[in-house]
């Protein structure tokens, strides 16, 4: 079941969403090499605790994992495209790093992501990495009053396609509100005129993830979490939640 969000729910979910967008904004401050994963997953939590929020990821386990995810962070790492655990690991130069934070507020929950490098980038992860904005960009722009779930999809699609990137097969976007995953999924990749009714109210978290290598298909790490490219090219994976309103898409979780 859908469910649209009131101007009130919207600006209640502003707030979950402010603590997400400031929690990545910290880790991606803190993140440097020679810092661990788990330092990492320390400074999400300790913005989450200072603002009264809790963690929809931390002991989150869907019917897939074997085990509930013991962090608030997901940190994937390089060929890792998302849920990866934060580990011991500490950031290399060059890594490139995706870190995906939820946050829960006043029984209202936030989603998002962000990928960036440390140390020397590699120019092509560089690039990757613009691409995956782009397509949330877009993704973001398609959210309109009218547009249905598969406008957006093309339209994140269709810049990582353009661009020679493969979209992970099976993962998306999807809906949110007091629950992280509500319906509609949201696929990255679709056809114009299809799908579910964008309507005011409706909070979508959209999130492409790209690989490198251009290949879709994708291999998980025996933790039964960790979802790696099957031909071992780096990924990335920027994520937003978006409101759909009257006055046009309305970013949730930026800090
Ligand atoms: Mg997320
Ligand atoms: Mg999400």
């Amino acid at each position: 079941m859908v469910e649209f969000k009131s101007e009130a729910a919207l600006g209640a979910m502003r707030e979950a969403g402010r603590v997400v967008g400031t929690a990545l904004a910290e880790v991606e401050r803190a993140a440097a090499v020679g810092v661990s994963l788990l330092e990492l997953d320390e400074v999400a939590r300790g913005v989450l605790r200072a603002a009264g929020a809790t963690s929809p990821f931390l002991g989150y386990r869907p019917s897939f994992a074997p085990v509930p995810f013991p962090a608030v962070i997901c940190a994937s790492v390089n060929d890792a495209v998302v849920h990866g655990i934060p580990d011991g690991y500490r950031l290399r130069d060059g890594d490139l790093v995706s870190i995906d934070c939820g946050a829960v507020l006043d029984g209202w929950a936030g989603d998002a992501a962000v990928s960036f490098t440390v140390g020397a980038a590699r120019p092509e992860d560089v690039e990757l990495i613009a691409t995956a904005r782009r397509a949330l960009e877009a993704g973001i722009a398609a959210a309109v009053v009218g547009n249905r779930t598969g406008d957006i999809a093309h339209a994140v699609g269709r810049v990582a396609r353009g661009a020679g990137y493969g979209l992970p097969e099976g993962f998306g976007g999807h809906g949110i509100g007091r629950r992280m995953h509500e319906d509609p999924h949201l696929p990255n990749e679709g056809r114009p005129g299809r799908g579910f009714p964008l309507k005011p109210g409706l909070v979508l978290a959209i999130e492409p993830m790209l690989t490198a290598g251009g290949g879709d298909a994708h291999d998980t790490d025996p933790d039964g979490w960790t979802v790696r490219t099957a031909d071992g090219t780096r990924a990335a994976h920027v994520e937003h939640t978006v409101a759909v309103t009257e006055a046009g898409p309305r970013i949730l979780t930026l800090p």
